[in-house]
């Protein structure tokens, strides 16, 4: 994002992306957090050009590389509101390590996965959120394994905030992005995405049901045991038709990964940040660097 140049988004007409990209420019005023203040990593894919088009400091990484690059920003500067984002192809087929350990170790930053249950840049092919049976370039006589549970993946790896979302209802939405922003430690929402070019069956976003305006569900967020039936059952219905979305899980009690460092003196109080960008440490830096080149 260049400020002052309003960027146009090359994203195809009805695609889900754009929703998430309005939701995350709602939400951020929400938060009290300005573009100076952000860092949004992303992957490769079409939902790789978010960084591009939202107004913050941005790092488009390389394919499934979101997660480790932001953070090692966190890490480095607390103080820095860490986004990332990416498909479902980059966060779940080809990051899926990166997306098991940040979420086992809480990393306090939130990862927006959007999720249309294909590989959109690359022209449609499967990945490890298309349904069973679901006919591709890579896989035309339809796909013959159950598609991943990242919901369930995600509870049980360690994240402290599960939620899932949808494009086509912006208001929930936004709400649920500025609550994930706001919560300490990782926060995963998977952010259901309609791709019309490569993804015909994305009319299955619509309708949905939001649990927590439903009389159907009464589960409590803040117990492991409940969100995890609960977050088996959206799992299952989203692949019968049925589009569960809403807060499953909230643990607001863990301490993130850099606060649990910070505790027990494994990282400086002084972000390295800082360190490196005093005019001083910095020449020692270099010095140190030529003297390891030599
Ligand atoms: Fe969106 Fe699909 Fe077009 Fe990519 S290919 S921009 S995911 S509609």
């Amino acid at each position: 994002f260049t400020p002052g140049i309003e960027p146009q988004p090359t994203w195809c007409p009805g695609c889900g992306d754009f929703g998430v990209l309005k939701a995350l420019k709602q939400a951020m005023p929400e938060v009290g957090r300005t573009p100076e203040e952000t860092l949004l990593c992303t992957g490769i894919g079409c939902s790789g050009k978010l960084s591009s088009y939202f107004e913050s400091y941005g790092f488009h990484t390389i394919h499934g590389r979101s997660l480790p690059v932001a953070r090692a920003a966190k890490l480095a500067n607390p103080g820095l509101e860490v986004i990332a984002a990416g498909g479902d192809g980059d966060g779940y087929g080809i990051g899926g390590n990166h997306f098991i350990h940040t979420a086992r170790e809480n990393h306090d930053m939130t990862y927006i996965v959007f999720n249309n249950e294909i590989f959109g840049l690359t022209k449609g092919q499967t990945s490890p959120t298309s349904p069973m049976g679901h006919k591709s370039k890579t896989q035309p006589h339809g796909s013959a394994k159950s598609p991943i549970r990242p919901l369930s993946l995600s509870l049980t790896a360690g994240a402290t905030y599960v939620a899932r979302t949808a494009a086509v209802n912006p208001n929930q939405a936004k709400e649920i992005l500025a609550e994930a922003i706001e919560h300490d430690g990782f926060a995963h929402v998977d952010f259901l995405t309609q791709c019309p070019t490569w993804n015909k069956d994305a009319k299955q976003y619509v309708p949905y049901t939001d649990v927590q305006q439903s009389d159907d569900y009464d589960f409590d967020v803040t117990d492991r045991e409940e969100a995890g039936k609960m977050m088996y059952e959206v799992e299952s219905k989203l692949y019968e038709g049925e589009v569960l979305t809403g807060r499953f899980y909230v643990d607001e009690d863990r301490p993130s990964y850099g606060e649990e460092k910070r505790a027990i003196g494994e990282m400086p109080e002084e972000p390295l940040a800082e360190k490196y960008f005093d005019d001083d440490a910095e020449w020692e830096r270099s010095a140190d660097l030529m003297h390891y080149h030599r």
